[in-house]
């Protein structure tokens, strides 16, 4: 079976992995030049862990967690409260927090050879032939797509990205800083109204994320460092330094949160997975990597029955994503509806009694998500 993989993230790897194990010699196309570096850290959690052990990738994520053993919580009053462990990431014991290109290499390691075609895109899907910006057209049997959240592949097969993106109208942009606040496996996070400012710094590496609340889901697409710019002007703390540390740096990652969110992920001789199929912050990654593992068992399983194999995925992965999808849409709700009765309330007790309604909600957190990255079992594979 000739199978295509439309992007070479976190989703797209590990499916070739699978696949690849499974007998396959799946050929990724991804549109960028070379595997896309840059991003914060990202999160390996329950299930997906197990994913990785599978994989024998365990130690090395291991070895790359970047294991934050304190946070800082600054104030829009410039207060500063210090804590154990990370307060933003809702991390239990076990779960492993990884730069996302560490990650995203650990995976290439493993996958090894397979075929990847960079710097081309697909562009049209026809009954057998793929047909792409730059290549001659070619057959393949089965394309996925791992394309991420603005996905190529679900846009030809479901159409327009409006009917499945749950946009927040938060905007972020990750680039990587000097060490300017001096930062030893730690994170510091500024909160203030509609604005999110964050940064670590683990082994020299030091990254930093902007994040704020705007009236319109979208942002025009030129120009987006100058809509930081401004979002940010004015304000206090170290946020002037990372402005211009934000306009010194050439490959900023800039998107918007937004969930996916699809009745079926499957048409045809088409499926989706990961971001492209179920984008969720906080647990996508997680998500990406146990839906590809399920995506190339069933494909192995079901003896080149495709529809087979597509139906079992869905089925067995649906609720385990629901659940994620839920607690991440709920944990978005502080910076995305600042006016609800709840986020007032938790604002209010946050300002009388800021150490502890942090550590008992970041304890919540914790609790929360550790169910939700659980929420499947994996025993029916092998
Ligand atoms: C550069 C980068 C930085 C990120 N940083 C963070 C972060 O800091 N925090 C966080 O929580 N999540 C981040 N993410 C998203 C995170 O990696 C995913 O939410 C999660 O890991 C699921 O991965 P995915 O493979 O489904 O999607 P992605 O990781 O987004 O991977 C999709 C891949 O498809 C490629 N692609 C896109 N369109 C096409 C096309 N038309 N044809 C071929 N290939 C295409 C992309 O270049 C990318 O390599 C980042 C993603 C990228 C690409």
């Amino acid at each position: 079976m000739k199978i295509l993989i439309s992007g070479a993230g976190i989703a797209g790897l590990t499916l070739a992995y699978w696949l690849k194990r499974c007998g396959f010699m799946p050929t990724l196309i991804e549109k960028h030049p070379c595997s896309r570096k840059g991003g914060y850290k990202v999160d390996v959690r329950g299930a997906a862990l197990e994913v990785a052990k599978r994989m024998g990738i365990y130690q090395a994520l291991i070895e790359a967690n970047v294991n934050l053993n304190h946070s800082q919580f600054v104030t829009s009053d410039l207060k500063v409260f210090k804590f154990e462990g990370d307060i933003l990431g809702h991390c239990s014991e076990g779960d492993v927090e990884i730069n996302r290109w560490d990650l995203s290499q650990i995976i290439s390691q493993a996958l090894g050879d397979v075929e990847i075609i960079y710097n081309d895109s697909i562009t049209k899907l026809d009954e057998k032939v793929v047909h792409f910006e730059k290549m001659a057209p070619r057959e393949f049997d089965l394309v996925i797509g791992a394309d991420g959240i603005h996905s190529k592949v679900r846009n030809l097969t479901f159409g327009e990205d409006s009917k499945f993106l749950r946009k927040y109208g938060i905007h972020f942009c990750i680039f990587p800083i000097t060490n300017i606040f001096e930062l030893v496996r730690s994170e510091i996070v500024y909160f203030d109204k509609g604005t999110l400012v964050s940064a670590y710094a683990v082994d020299g590496h030091s990254l930093a994320c902007l994040a704020f609340k705007s009236e319109g889901d979208n942002l025009p697409q030129d120009n987006k460092k100058g809509i930081f710019e401004e979002r940010f002007k004015n304000m206090e703390w170290e946020i002037p330094r990372l402005i211009t540390a934000m306009k010194a740096h050439d490959d900023c990652y800039f998107d918007s949160i937004a969930q996916v969110r699809m009745s079926n992920w499957s048409k045809g001789r088409v499926a989706l997975v990961g971001d492209a199929a179920y984008a969720a912050t906080g647990i996508g990654t997680s998500l990406a990597m146990v839906g590809a593992y399920v995506l190339a068992s069933e494909i192995a399983r079901s003896g080149g029955n495709h529809a087979l194999a597509f139906a079992r995925y869905e089925k067995v992965i649906r609720k385990f994503v629901e659940k994620g999808q839920n607690l991440s849409q709920s944990n978005l709700q502080f910076l995305a509806n600042e006016n609800s009765w709840l986020i007032k309330c938790q604002i209010k007790l946050m300002k009388m009694l800021p150490g502890k309604s942090i550590r008992l909600l970041s304890k919540w957190g914790r609790w929360q998500m550790k169910k939700a990255a659980n929420a499947i079992s994996l025993e029916d594979y092998p």
